[in-house]
């Protein structure tokens, strides 16, 4: 029986039959290839890394491809994990809040994703339990198999659809063996079987170990968690071995006979100097060959737009590694864990580092016990200043205090949401002379909230609350440093995950003590951009927006190339007067954030 036989039998529902794979419209059996990325020793691996820079390199060499990560967790999305344990919370054009490694894909496939990318055990069981409320099972038990495993089916097969990819990317979150991603498991050992031959590549990605008291790779624990994967009726294509070292032949044999995966499919993916030389490295290794010749694919490969990607990622990396003089950007926030934390604005300092032919060294400030007469001495290494987004009144003050140094000795500034309206409030208090100015995030009853809660917030705050999240408009106001930034563009869209404003009533006294607000919401006083004119500053910047979310290596996001740019006039005040970096030239080759690009349609 061929595949679109079998599944027009298998995707009714009724209580005459075992089958249960429900289909989505418009879904073509057999038209989509799907690479499956399994974890097995240990979790850390870097799955998203490895996926998505295979999804890359089979992206330049002209196909679609659509990337999904299938989570093990409860949570229905991300947003009320804790970033300090799990990594960022990742927020999509779309609103969801996903985790950090759809940043990941985004960046390295520079394309903008959107819920149909991402699932979490809570969505797939929650699609289950409302069918099952409608009655929609028809008087069966409901059961993992095939009900669960069905909704998985079909969330991939609503991925092919919406992103119209060649080949969708699907990383299951965690290891094998851990119950909570078991049903992901077996939901894509179906799904292989439905679709036919040639439709699925399995990836296993395994790490040897090395214990330094013995000096030599050991295979045993990848063979034991290769072993869980065929257990689970899964066949792996290739194996890709993460270790530190290159893997030895002996190793890769050993793990070929144990899973009948043959030698030439079984990879060494040790470490390597950045993520950005993975795609090549894949490439040196042949993985993408191999991954082409499972799925059929070799004959649609396009070698111009290959040859012509590769030499553009290429350039890129030589600039990276040739952009060795430092800058120091100083972020507030603890050092512990935040490198997952901050992972985006991280990024995105890195992009715009190699734009302007600069390493930019990050100095974390903890601000919880900073006050004014010490700041100076926490600041003293720094050029140029970033305050993150956050939550609560923890190091507020300490925060404070950085951005009234950073504005009166002129050292360069980004403040982020948070950061965006704690400078409000600093200028506030110090320059209009509202010495009482607070957010109602900190203070509730202070004098002057210039920092409030959203109206529409307000509304929704008593049935449980939420963010304004995703994707918004912002209007830029012409001849502004922000308008020189976006190339003189008009309206720029961003991504937000707020809940407090700038008080609209304040906004006039604001403008007279000297703010500039270069960027609104179109229908809304919502204020979404600030700067200082650069007469008064050199820069000094804040957005009530996320724009670390959108920063791509190709193209790196206006405002952070001139917070860099202008630190590095700061670092070299020599060449400042040559004329180069000048921020009017920060944003030129950046291409202006436009609106969203649909899911899968490439770069
Ligand atoms: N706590 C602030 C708010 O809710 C800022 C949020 C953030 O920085 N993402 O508006």
């Amino acid at each position: 029986m061929d595949a679109e036989k079998l599944l027009s039998s298998i995707s009714k529902s009724s209580d005459e039959t075992e089958f249960y794979t429900p289909m989505p419209a418009g879904y073509r059996p057999g038209k989509t290839k799907y690479v499956v990325v399994f974890g097995t020793v240990m979790s850390g691996l870097g799955k998203g890394i490895f996926s998505s820079s295979l999804a890359k390199v089979l992206q330049d060499k002209g196909l679609t491809v659509a990337p999904i990560k299938l989570e093990g967790y409860l949570n229905l999305d991300s947003g009320t994990l804790n970033p300090f344990r799990h990594g960022e919370v990742f927020v999509l054009d779309d609103g969801m809040e996903c985790d950090m490694d759809l940043g990941t894909y985004e960046r390295m496939l520079d394309q903008d994703l959107s819920r149909c990318n991402f699932a979490t055990s809570g969505q797939m069981y929650t699609r289950v339990l409302e069918k099952e409320r409608k009655g929609s099972y028809l008087g069966r038990d409901v059961q993992m198999i095939p009900h669960v495993t069905g909704e998985v089916k079909s969330k991939l097969r609503e991925l092919a659809v919406i992103s119209h990819a060649d080949v969708v990317f699907v990383e299951i979150g965690g290891t094998v063996g851990d119950v909570e991603n078991a049903y992901y498991i077996e939901a894509v050992r179906e799904m292989a079987f439905e679709e036919g031959p040639d439709s699925f590549c399995f990836v296993s990605l395994t790490y040897i170990i090395e214990p330094p008291s013995l000096g030599e790779q050991k295979s045993k624990a990848a063979q034991l968690g290769i072993g869980r994967l065929l257990a689970s009726g899964i066949q792996p294509h290739i194996i890709a071995c993460r270790a530190q070292a290159p893997v030895s032949r002996k190793v890769r044999e050993k793990l070929a006979l144990y899973s009948n995966v043959p030698m030439e499919c079984v990879f060494s993916m040790h470490d390597c100097p950045s993520i950005y030389v993975i795609p090549e490295m894949l490439q040196e290794a042949g993985i993408d060959k191999a991954v082409l010749e499972i799925l059929k694919l070799t004959d649609r490969v396009d070698e111009v737009a290959a040859a012509r990607a590769r030499q553009v990622w290429r350039r890129y990396i030589e600039r990276f590694h040739a952009a060795t003089r430092p800058v120091v950007i100083g972020i507030t926030g603890k050092y512990t864990s935040v490198r997952d934390s901050y992972a985006s604005i991280i990024k995105a300092l890195e992009h715009c580092g190699t734009h302007h032919g600069v390493r930019v060294d990050l100095e974390w400030i903890d601000t919880t016990e900073l006050t004014d007469d010490r700041v100076g001495e926490a600041l003293r290494n720094v050029h140029g200043i970033i305050v993150p987004g956050g939550f609560g009144a923890r190091g507020a003050e300490g925060k404070i205090s950085c951005i009234r140094y950073a504005r009166e000795n002129k050292i360069p500034y980004l403040g982020i949401c948070y950061g965006f309206q704690l400078a409000v409030v600093e200028f506030a208090r110090n320059v209009c002379g509202l010495t009482d100015a607070n957010s109602t995030e900190l203070d509730p009853d202070c004098k002057h909230p210039v920092i409030d809660i959203l109206p529409e917030q307000k509304q929704i705050e008593g049935l449980g609350g939420n963010m304004r999240l995703g994707g918004r408009d912002i209007q830029i106001k012409p001849h502004t440093l922000a308008w020189r930034l976006f190339n003189g563009a008009s309206e720029v869209r961003m991504r937000f995950r707020h809940r407090y404003e700038v008080d609209p009533r304040y906004i006039e006294q604001l403008e007279a003590g000297g703010l500039v607000f270069s960027g609104r919401a179109p229908d809304y006083p919502i204020m979404q951009i600030f700067e200082l004119p650069q007469d008064v500053h050199p820069y000094f910047v804040g957005t009530q927006a996320h724009p670390e979310l959108i920063s791509r290596p190709l193209r790196p996001e206006p405002l952070f190339l001139g917070l860099v740019a202008a630190a590095i006039r700061r670092a070299y005040p020599q060449e400042a007067e040559g004329g180069s970096a000048k921020p009017a030239e920060a944003g030129a080759t950046a291409a202006k954030p436009g609106p969203s690009q649909p899911v899968g349609s490439g770069t």
